[in-house]
């Protein structure tokens, strides 16, 4: 394994519950590796990955649930709220032991985060502590060496190399394989700032025309920012001093929260989408942002990574059954990865063109669809089933 970022890691520790041996190999130490202050929306697809592998019950604990949704587009001045109804059809009522948990004289506050935790929409994690729990159950298991820190080079023995060493990866590189990119003219600002006021369980999505804008709740109303705006403007962002960044940020926001401070100062990153012209070559293949990015827009990215790890895992169980030869893996991987591959980066980008603008013709557009979503229970349960399990098979079953 190639790389121990969230993706690669992930895939080294189903390929040991699928009975591997797996060396996972990344140049960069352990602390480095956790020095990220990103944060990634989840949604149910990781969820049922994690269950699946038995890895669940440790990663929770470093997640924060978030039961409501708000899109908006700023252009047309519509919005529209997505809740754990729309997953699952009618509310069910929340498993008691989790509500009896809050003493009913606490604020509301912890309610409020009770609630979200039994019917969650999707979850927040911050990249460190995510990337801690995960190295952890690979120190604890026996099947997976570690060679972190250290640059090694590629095992000639190895039955599969996977290659997860990023977006910018060398071994994609040293194997010739080319990726079609498109660069937006849009970057992206984070940073984590504390709000006031609100629902400290709720997310926001806001489609503005300088490009979308997400807040995420961390717990405690802590929340991470994901701006999306020009190349000049990002670049102005970054180099305000923190009140003048606030200040900024202030009119961005929805009109129930208030600014309390600032947590992590603003940082940008380049805004790509970037898909890897073949996912194999002999017996490796490309996982994670080695073979695809996404605009940031509705945090499928890692979500997308991880749903690479979920095809690989049931074929590695199949391998390891003797029901599918290790040379024909590599190939099938790639057939069953490359619709929702597509689809993804699609949808991404087409909501970026869409809602990223003011074009009259768009704007007339929206606002009937914006309206139609916010009435037609149906159309917010595609919507949503596509962008937490993918568009491949947009719907689940309630969790029992
Ligand atoms: C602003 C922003 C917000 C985002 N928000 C979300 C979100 O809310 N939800 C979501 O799902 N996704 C989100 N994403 C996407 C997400 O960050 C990426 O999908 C994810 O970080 C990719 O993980 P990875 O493991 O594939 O790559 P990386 O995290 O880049 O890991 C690659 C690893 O490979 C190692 N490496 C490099 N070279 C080598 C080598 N030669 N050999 C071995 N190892 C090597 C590196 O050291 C690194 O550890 C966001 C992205 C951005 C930019």
């Amino acid at each position: 394994m190639r790389g121990a970022g969230p993706a690669g890691t992930l895939a080294a520790l189903a390929l040991a519950e699928a009975g591997w041996t797996v060396t996972l190999v990344d140049p960069a130490s352990p602390e480095r590796l956790l020095a990220s202050q990103r944060a990634y929306a989840f949604t149910h697809s990781s969820r049922r990955l994690l269950q699946r592998l038995g890895l669940w019950e440790r990663l929770a604990a470093v997640m924060q649930p978030f039961d409501q949704l708000d899109l908006s587009d700023q252009g047309s001045q519509c919005g529209v709220r997505f809740t754990p109804a729309d997953l699952w059809g009618a509310p069910r009522p929340a498993p008691t032991e989790a509500l009896t948990e809050t003493p009913s004289a606490t604020a509301s506050q912890a309610q409020t985060e009770a609630q979200a935790l039994a019917r969650p929409v999707g979850w927040i994690a911050r990249h460190g502590p995510l990337l801690a729990a995960l190295l952890e159950a690979v120190a604890a298991q026996p099947s997976i060496h570690r060679a972190l820190g250290v640059t090694t080079p590629v095992d000639p023995e190895a039955d599969l190399i996977v290659a997860a060493d990023g977006a910018r990866s060398t071994t994609r590189e040293g194997l010739g394989i080319g990726v079609w990119r498109h660069v937006y003219d849009q970057r992206c600002v984070t940073a984590q700032v504390t709000l006031r006021g609100g629902r400290p369980t709720t997310a926001w999505e806001r489609l503005r025309p300088e490009g979308p804008f997400a807040l995420l709740p961390m717990g405690g109303g802590r929340f991470q920012v994901v701006w999306s705006a020009p190349g000049w403007r990002c670049r102005q962002l970054e180099s305000l001093s923190p009140a003048a960044f606030l200040d900024a940020l202030a009119p961005v926001l929805p009109a129930e929260v208030d600014l309390a401070s600032l947590e992590e100062g603003a940082r940008v990153f380049p805004v790509q989408a970037h898909l890897a012209r073949r996912l194999r070559r002999g017996r490796t293949i490309l996982l994670g942002e080695t073979a695809h990015r996404c605009h940031p827009v509705g945090g499928q990215g890692l979500n997308l990574s991880w749903r690479d790890v979920a095809v690989l895992h049931r074929l590695a169980r199949r391998a390891q059954a003797g029901r599918l030869s290790l040379d024909r893996l590599p190939a099938a991987y790639a057939r069953r990865r490359w619709l929702d591959l597509c689809l993804t980066l699609m949808i991404t980008d087409a909501l970026v063109r869409l809602f990223s603008n003011r074009h009259p013709a768009l704007l007339a557009l929206r606002r009937p669809a914006v309206v139609a979503l916010g009435r037609a229970p149906w159309l917010r349960r595609c919507l949503l089933g596509v962008m937490t399990n993918g568009p491949c098979q947009p719907f689940e079953a309630a969790p029992s």
